[in-house]
């Protein structure tokens, strides 16, 4: 007999105790419960995707974890798992969309351009892209 299970909701917590805090006045934590909406590509339990608002190249896609961390190093120290986790979630998006070329990129501190405080790694692809970076 087919059973109908009402969806899992989203639990703010994990394995990573003290880390794991939720945090009520981040943007994307507060994507990441829904709380905002956002155009998500996928999601799982440690990873979420979403199209950038303001897209900079054809695919503009931000990976996060449903971590609350602060930037790249910090959860690297955290979890080497979900931080490799962001990088084969963001192949997985270029090689569904095509992409032959793409960049990955971690804004860490706000000199480097980092505005939002919860690490994200950008995926951008779908035009070519200069180097360096401005
Ligand atoms: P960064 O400057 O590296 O911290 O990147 C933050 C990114 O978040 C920028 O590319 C913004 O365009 C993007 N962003 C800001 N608000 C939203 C939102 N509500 N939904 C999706 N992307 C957003
Ligand atoms: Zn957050």
């Amino acid at each position: 007999m087919l059973v109908s299970q009402p969806s899992q909701p989203y639990r703010p917590f994990s394995r990573y105790g003290n880390y794991v805090s939720l945090d009520s006045t981040c943007l994307f934590c507060r994507i990441i419960t829904g709380e905002i909406p956002a155009d998500i590509v996928s999601r799982n339990e440690n990873v979420v995707a979403f199209n950038d608002i303001d897209p900079q190249a054809p695919t503009h896609v931000l990976i996060v974890p449903t971590l609350h961390v602060e930037n790249a190093g910090a959860l690297a120290k955290i979890s080497p798992t979900i931080t490799a986790e962001l990088f084969t979630a963001a192949a997985h998006i270029a090689s569904e969309r095509g992409l032959t070329g793409y960049r990955n990129v971690f804004n860490t501190g706000a000199e480097a351009g980092q505005s939002v405080f919860h690490v994200h790694l950008h995926l951008l692809g779908g035009r070519s892209l200069a180097w360096p970076p401005g």
